[in-house]
């Protein structure tokens, strides 16, 4: 065993990292490649519940990508998705409502504010997709 950075054998007396995800034989590196004091080392291996992981840098990548930025995005075109949904179904009952009142008029403008609210959708999902696209190009 050895670091994948400097090549230091990790032995019991060098303190070192393992990749928390692949926990590959060399994805090892002792903490100086990773820039850590031996006090936050020692408090990590002392609190094996603690939530910070250490990634090598084959799954750091994969994990900004596949888990980080685009579980943010995901969630947003959820919470905008529900909102669609909601909106449509008062609309659905709107409309049931006003047909049973054979209001023409009033179920015109009823369709006309629906598709102004499908276009302000329409534009929020577009800017949200863009934005994805921008972070995970920066
Ligand atoms: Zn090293
Ligand atoms: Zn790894």
């Amino acid at each position: 065993m050895s670091c994948s950075a400097c090549g230091i054998v990790i032995g019991d007396d060098v303190k070192a990292l393992q990749c928390d995800r692949c926990q590959s034989n060399d994805s090892w590196k002792c903490i100086d490649c990773v820039d850590l004091s031996s006090d936050v080392y020692d408090h990590l291996m002392c609190n094996m519940n603690c939530s910070l992981k250490w990634f090598c840098d084959k799954c750091d990548v994969s994990n900004a990508i596949g888990n980080g930025h685009q579980a943010a995005s995901d969630s947003k075109i959820d919470s905008l998705l529900g909102l669609v949904e909601r909106l449509l179904d008062k609309l659905t009952g709107l409309e049931t409502k006003l047909n049973e009142k054979c209001n023409v008029q009033e179920l015109n403008k009823m369709e006309i504010r629906l598709k102004e609210v499908e276009e302000i959708l329409r534009r929020g999902l577009l800017q949200l997709k863009v934005n994805c696209l921008t972070r995970l190009i920066m």
